[in-house]
């Protein structure tokens, strides 16, 4: 498959995890998943389709889902990603607009990331 994560990808994504949620001092750990399935009980009213996204997130339980299109992109995309999304659940009421900001300071990514995907993520309240 082309598009996939090897155990050692998923072995630096839990460690870049464990790092955020100690310098941000997150209340809610967060959790990394790879199967969608843990979504499937929402209804994407947005116009993003679930798999046209670089990762989903429900803020209220810190369940990230990071989209296996990012194993074959530069991995400082996959660590902007990740940090995006741990600042969504440390920051529930920041919009998209200001997490991005946020994550693209500590993180700097080239634009070529946003202009791939429609939407950046999708992020449930709870
Ligand atoms: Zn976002």
């Amino acid at each position: 498959m082309k598009f996939k994560f090897s155990s050692e990808d998923k072995e630096w994504h839990q460690t870049l995890l464990n790092a955020f949620e100690n310098i941000l001092k997150m209340k809610i750990k967060p959790v990394l998943v790879y199967d969608q399935k843990h979504f499937s009980n929402y209804v994407y009213k947005s116009q993003a389709r679930p798999n046209s996204v670089w990762a989903e997130c429900i803020k209220k339980c810190g369940t990230i889902w990071l989209s296996p299109h990012l194993s074959t992109e530069p991995k400082v995309e996959t660590l902007n990603t990740l940090c995006h999304e741990c600042l969504h659940i440390k920051y529930p009421k920041l919009t998209e607009k200001e997490i991005t900001k946020l994550a693209n300071k500590v993180i700097p990514v080239s634009t070529s990331m946003t202009a791939k995907k429609k939407s950046f993520d999708i992020i449930h309240n709870q």
